[in-house]
């Protein structure tokens, strides 16, 4: 059991619902990331929008990653995180002027370019500020993530990215834009990946479009791979670290690099979601016709994940577990009005009463970032193993 006697008795003096983070699980992944990313040169940004918490982006930035934002406000977080320019890449199919105008202020790394107009305004604004800007181009490889629908980003028909057929149109766009230096190509195919086969696909896709590329004499500086590792939902105790050794070595063994080629990687989910739990107390057991439910005061507006892409979430009682109950069938259940807010479906647990305090696991990434007020629900704190011994209830 990952959460002590102690903590648990912690969790119940404090009022509920709050996210609680182990910066400790968070150092230990990013140790093991550092070292299996270092063996290759690898090149690792953390993606600022699975989680901004300040804690966890300063653990983050601790361990040398750079910043993968997709908007302006993202931008100036890890701007104001402390995040060196040099080390953030700006992605998003929709940037604005304004968020233009800070990503080539703050001299960012690169912007990750997703259409023709992108580049032109990029152009307008770079030229107007007298300023060189380095562009990559996301490619949209068409390789099937094999994940959710919703977190499949690498299709052909999606709004993301540039389609391989258009490659010619786009390079003469850029040999129209003085300001603008092709630094690189960029892939992004989805999240929660975890049939590393999708890689291999990616890398394969990767090598033939870089054929071209060297075929027309362009030569590119970095490759950026992307995120989309996945982590084990049902198996947070036991598997805790994703697969770090095995992914990083994946795209050692089958990316054909161009020799003192980087290759860069935006990972947002693997880092940071099993560090989170959502910590959430019963209000009432509700004995249905054939259902009983186990009312919670966390809900939806904390973590969406299970009512957008009907994602799994280990649920524990910790309370029930300290007990010793024996184990019964609830469907856990949240206090918004949307039927949709349900975090499992018959969840066997042990028994359970008014007052328990439950866990629902690998809330650290899309949990507090997607946070809403709907319903008019407040907003809820969030505590490291640290500062909730001291904190007061
Ligand atoms: C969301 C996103 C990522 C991170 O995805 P994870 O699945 O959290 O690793 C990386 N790059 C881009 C462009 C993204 O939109």
């Amino acid at each position: 059991m990952m959460f002590s006697k102690k903590l648990t008795s912690t969790f119940a003096e404090h009022r509920t619902p709050f996210y609680y983070y182990d910066i400790d699980l968070l150092e230990k992944t990013l140790q093991v990331l550092r070292k299996e990313s270092d063996k290759f040169g690898f090149h690792v940004h953390y993606a600022f929008k699975a989680n901004c918490n300040d804690s966890v982006l300063q653990t983050i930035l601790r361990s040398g990653l750079g910043a993968d934002c997709v908007s302006g406000g993202e931008v100036q977080k890890a701007l104001d995180a402390g995040f060196p320019g040099s080390r953030i890449v700006f992605a998003g199919v929709g940037k604005t002027d304004e968020e233009i105008e800070l990503g080539i202020d703050a001299s960012i790394f690169c912007f990750n370019c997703e259409s023709v107009p992108e580049l032109q305004i990029i152009q307008e604004i770079a030229e107007r500020k007298g300023k060189k800007v380095d562009v990559a181009l996301r490619i949209n490889p068409n390789v099937n993530a094999n994940t959710h629908k919703y977190i499949t980003t690498g299709l052909e028909e999606n709004k993301f990215g540039i389609s391989i057929s258009q490659l010619p149109d786009v390079l003469e766009v850029l040999a129209e834009c003085a300001n603008l230096r092709l630094a690189g190509i960029h892939f992004h195919i989805g999240s929660q990946i975890t049939d590393l086969t999708s890689f291999r696909n990616l890398c394969t896709r990767i090598n033939e479009i870089q054929q071209w590329f060297r075929s027309r004499n362009i030569s590119l500086e970095h490759i950026n791979v992307g995120g989309g590792l996945g982590v084990d939902y049902y198996a947070p105790d036991e598997k805790p670290i994703a697969e770090f050794a095995a992914y990083f070595s994946l795209f050692n063994e089958f990316l054909d690099l161009n020799p003192g080629q980087q290759v860069h990687f935006e990972l947002g989910r693997a880092i940071v979601a099993q560090c989170g739990s959502l910590i959430s107390k019963v209000l009432y057991v509700k004995n249905g016709l054939n259902t009983d439910f186990a009312i919670v005061d966390a809900g939806m507006t904390e973590l969406i994940r299970p009512a957008l892409y009907q994602s799994y979430h280990k649920i524990e009682n910790l309370s029930g577990q300290l007990r010793n109950d024996k184990l019964a069938y609830y469907d856990v259940v949240g206090p918004v009005c949307e039927s949709s807010d349900c975090f499992g479906k018959r969840v066997e647990l042990p028994s359970t009463q008014r007052g328990d305090v439950f866990a629902i696991r690998t809330a650290g990434a899309y949990g507090e970032v997607m946070a809403s007020n709907y319903n008019l629900r407040g907003k809820v704190r969030s505590f490291t193993s640290a500062d909730l011994l001291k904190e007061k209830a």
